[in-house]
């Protein structure tokens, strides 16, 4: 009663990331508030699962499985998540801000009459005990605390990588409920169904990478872009971009950091011909060392930075691939 509630999406049994990252913040709010951080997971083939979630702290894990739960249908599972969240009584609830997690979250609010805060960067505990949900608002200019004081479950959705992922050194020895989904379904959960799911692979993937070689407007054109993939490619780095850089062309949106694109947190992040506007850098700030190459010295993003090139990226980077072919290992 009363605990932190993440709902767990999986495919093929395997926990997406942006669960075990609200795992990992739940634990430290559930730390906070002293009380129990649970996870609910629905779908097929969940055998073991919970042993990933124990492994990120989960002291109990409910599973609903069936094997019409597979692929995500809106129906059955907002019923039984909306049935279980009426039994249990979390006091947090959060959801991934996915395809999943942005069409469930909305229709479980509603109907617990709780309200939503939506694609959430920060989540903390306040004096009051009460969540604070903070997220950009009016355009991303500002940053707003939202809090919830009189209904619950205090409900958020958070995008994948905006929080961290921490496997505990030692798993919970944690409680595994299976949940009897008869109870909570009945035939007309099922009146829509997919008959062939099309799942596209993400052809550029950079969360994951270590380093990235981030391109804003300065850069100036697409053909100039290649300079961006030459040094990723001797870096062994992927390429990311500013918005004002997707949104002239020069490369494909996927490849977007910020509010609005990709959160990212690599070792090395080298922004070449980015401003450092703070849509960009609430995608970015994490990075464990950042690399500013930039013609004005004033660039905001100079201020993040841990080095600062002060130069045209033209003159720049062929130096620096240059210097990394010599000396690089
Ligand atoms: C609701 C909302 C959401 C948004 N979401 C995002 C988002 O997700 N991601 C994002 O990036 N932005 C986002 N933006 C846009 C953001 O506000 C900025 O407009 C954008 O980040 C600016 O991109 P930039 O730094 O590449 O361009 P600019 O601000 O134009 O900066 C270009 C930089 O390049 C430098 N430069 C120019 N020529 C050279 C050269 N030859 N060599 C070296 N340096 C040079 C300049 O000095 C300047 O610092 C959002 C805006 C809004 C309102």
């Amino acid at each position: 009663m009363n605990n932190v509630i993440i709902y767990c999406e999986n495919e093929n049994g395997k926990i997406a990331d942006i669960s075990l990252e609200l795992l990992t913040k739940g634990r430290s709010l559930a730390a906070r508030l002293g009380c129990k951080v649970e996870a609910l997971v629905v779908g097929t083939h969940l055998h073991g699962i919970e042993q990933t979630l124990f492994a990120y702290g989960a002291d109990t894990v409910y599973i609903a499985e069936d094997s019409r739960l597979s692929p995500y249908l809106t129906q059955p599972h907002a019923a039984i998540t909306i049935a279980l969240f009426k039994e249990v009584q979390p006091q947090i609830a959060l959801f991934g801000a996915t395809s999943v997690g942005r069409d469930l979250a909305p229709r479980v609010s509603s109907a617990l009459n709780c309200g939503l805060t939506a694609d959430c960067t920060e989540l903390i505990i306040g004096e009051d005990r009460l969540l604070q949900q903070i997220r950009p608002a009016f355009g991303g200019n500002i940053l707003a605390t939202i809090i919830n004081p009189d209904h619950r479950p205090q409900m958020a959705t958070v995008r994948e990588g905006v929080m961290k992922m921490e496997a505990l050194a030692v798993p919970v020895h944690g409680a595994l409920l299976r949940l009897n989904v008869h109870k909570y379904l009945n035939d007309s959960h099922f009146v829509v169904s997919i008959i062939e799911p099309h799942i596209e692979k993400r052809s550029i993937d950079i969360k994951g990478a270590p380093i990235i070689v981030a391109g804003g407007y300065g850069v100036g054109s697409k053909e100039k872009f290649t300079l961006l993939f030459a040094l990723a490619k001797v870096l062994g780095a992927e390429v990311g971009a500013s918005r004002a850089a997707v949104d002239a062309g020069f490369v494909d949106p996927a490849r977007q950091i910020g509010q609005t694109g990709v959160t990212v947190r690599p070792k090395l992040y080298i922004a070449c011909g980015i401003s450092g506007q703070i849509q960009h850098t609430a995608g970015m700030d994490q990075s464990a060392m950042i690399i500013s190459i930039n013609n004005d010295p004033e660039a905001p993003i100079n201020k993040l930075a841990d080095y600062v090139i002060d130069g045209d990226i033209g003159d720049v980077i062929p130096k620096l691939i240059t210097a990394y072919k010599q000396n690089g290992k």
